[in-house]
């Protein structure tokens, strides 16, 4: 194996161990075993060679992650998990023929010493867990070079205990989605019903490592857990919430949702309505679930206002207006890769 025509470094024998990982590849609980390396591709649509079609500074996730200046944003394409309704379906579907940047590890180390140069509050890696092998590699590399940025691990929670063993050292803060517990509510909208089987271990292996989440210096360390409420499925997010209130109320921040949209514009799911929205505000006090962050109703709800939120990822700048700045390195990579 050519890994230097590959990855754009000689490896060392660590990191040619790390990406061995891609040639029969069980990154993920899908388990395909293809071989990446080779150029096959598996359920997230990716080889061993990243996409990234988005690298910038960007204002819209919860506070202590955002910052004054905006968090610094690697969006990876391709994803394990295929949800019905993802808000970044154009990268996330399609690994290798979405719009996005095919980038080597020192491409790589050379945008996240961007990112902190242009004043990143944190290095936020959204979704890069079918790549964690070159991930890894480059966060060494980076810190090696002077990257002081913490990390925040941005995942779908479709992860193997295996892989999050192996990112964990270099993690600061997850921001995890804790989608459904309920395999219908999974089948419906999280690509199958694999999902709690899968949220749940993960959860417990995190616990287990960060006991405790905390602010320091304006920055969140620990757990943040995401939960999107599914349109027609408050039952779910109730049975969630007390499961999160039974273990890990007191362990992690959470981030309720309620901004869901469906990209493609179907008119027939179920808006959150007033009544349902009050009933979650009034669980989340009954349960004593203080920690966090929650969407308001009415600013933030409805379908048709919350379109504007969904990126469009052929722009160079792909969020709604003010809310994000590419990076100029990541701008040039990008031009450079449509010229070729
Ligand atoms: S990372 Fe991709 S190829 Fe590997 S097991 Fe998961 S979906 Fe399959």
């Amino acid at each position: 194996m050519d890994f230097e025509a590959l990855t754009g470094i000689t490896p060392t024998d660590d990191e040619r161990q790390l990406l061995q990982l891609y040639s029969r590849c069980t990154l993920c609980p899908n388990r395909c075993a293809v071989d990446r390396l080779a150029g096959e591709t598996g359920l997230c649509a990716s080889t061993a060679v990243p996409l990234i079609s988005f690298c910038g500074l960007h204002r819209g996730e919860e506070p202590p992650v955002s910052g004054k200046k905006g968090a610094g944003m690697v969006f990876f394409n391709g994803c394990s998990l295929h949800c019905r309704y993802c808000q970044n379906s154009q990268i996330s579907l399609s690994g290798t023929d979405s719009p996005g940047v095919p980038t080597d590890i020192p491409t790589l180390v050379s945008l996240m010493l961007a990112l902190q140069e242009q004043g990143a509050h944190c290095l936020n890696l959204v979704t890069s867990s079918h790549f964690l092998p070159t991930v890894i590699i480059a966060l060494k590399r980076a810190r090696r070079q002077g990257l002081k940025l913490p990390v925040v691990y941005n995942t779908s929670g479709f992860e193997t205990v295996e892989a999050l063993r192996l990112i964990d050292p270099l993690v600061d803060l997850y921001l995890i989605d804790v989608k459904t517990l309920d395999k219908s509510v999974a089948t419906a909208f999280c690509g199958g019903s694999a999902y709690p089987d899968v949220i749940v271990p993960a959860m417990e292996y995190l616990r287990s490592t960060h006991p405790r989440t905390f602010m320091r210096k304006g920055h969140l360390y620990g757990i943040l857990v995401r939960h999107l409420v599914f349109p027609g499925t408050l039952e779910a997010t109730m049975s969630f919430l007390d499961w999160y209130a039974a273990g890990y109320k007191y362990r992690c921040y959470l981030s309720l949702m309620v901004q869901f949209v469906p990209p493609d514009g179907d008119k027939t799911l179920p808006e959150l309505t007033r009544e349902q929205y009050d009933r979650l505000m009034n669980r989340l006090d009954e349960l004593e679930i203080d920690d966090g962050f929650y969407q308001e109703y009415g600013e933030d709800a409805g379908f048709e206002a919350e379109r504007m939120w969904i990126p469009d990822f052929n722009r160079d700048q792909p969020f709604a207006p003010g809310f994000a700045d590419p990076l100029p390195l990541f701008l040039n990579l990008r031009k450079n890769s449509r010229r070729n």
